[in-house]
């Protein structure tokens, strides 16, 4: 199947689910291309096909990339983020979704103010307390919200999850449907729209996630072909 197919498919799903949700329905949802082991050519169609937003996982393979993609795009950040590297993306990207230390919240802070900017952030949220994975824990985020509200360079948008692998629709759907009642509960008891976004789905379970209550998807294999991984 062609890019350009595959690209089509999925802002059809995207669509059919967005119609078919019960929740979030006034809000747009955004595809992000998950460009991760994605060759740069391939990634420019897709691009000059109207794709928008892109997100990397790693900090050296985005940099590698940066430069060479044309065109009107908007990076995401979307992977584990040491404090060290915080400097060589923050004026490349325009969302980091998986901030999930206070330590990381405070360079970023420093860092967007060094640049006089605000940075978005997402919080990133280790949903069902697996080991080495990275996130917060579900029943802290308020008070990690508290925490990190005094950066006043950092604009916090919204929540990230990454699923366990390999799981049934119904236990994912408990799963979305649970942020999605946080994002709510949430905006009832603080600033109203602190959590503007969830950014939940991949290829494998996009529909779902949007039917829940998602805001930004984040797919990569279904768009990008196998054998175009480098
Ligand atoms: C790789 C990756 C994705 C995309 O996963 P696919 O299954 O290829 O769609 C989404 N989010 C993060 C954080 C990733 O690392």
């Amino acid at each position: 199947m062609t890019i350009e197919k595959r690209y089509e498919n999925i802002l059809n799903k995207i669509n059919i689910a967005s119609e078919k949700r019960e929740v979030n329905q006034n809000s747009e949802v955004m595809l992000l291309g998950v460009t991760k082991n994605i060759k740069v050519d391939v990634i420019q169609e897709a691009i000059n096909l109207g794709l928008k937003n892109l997100g990397e996982n790693k900090v050296q393979e985005f940099l590698n990339k940066y430069d060479k993609i044309e065109g009107n795009v908007n990076w995401h950040f979307i992977g584990h983020l040491q404090r060290n590297k915080v400097k060589y993306i923050i004026d490349k990207v325009v969302m980091i979704h998986s901030v999930d230390s206070i330590r990381l919240a405070e360079e970023i802070d420093k860092r967007a103010f060094k640049i006089r900017k605000k940075m978005d952030i997402l919080i990133e949220i280790n949903i069902c307390d697996e080991k080495n994975k990275s996130g917060i824990r579900f029943d802290e985020i308020e008070n990690f919200i508290n925490e990190i509200e005094k950066f006043k360079n950092i604009n916090i948008k919204g929540l990230m999850i990454i699923p366990p692998k390999g799981k049934k629709t119904t236990f994912l759907k408990e799963i979305f449907q649970k942020v999605y009642k946080k994002k709510i509960d949430i905006n009832a008891t603080k600033r109203d729209n602190i959590v503007s976004y969830l950014s939940m789905g991949m290829s494998s379970d996009y529909e779902i996630a949007i039917e829940c209550g998602a805001d930004i998807v984040r797919i990569g294999q279904s768009l990008f072909k196998r054998d175009n991984i480098t």
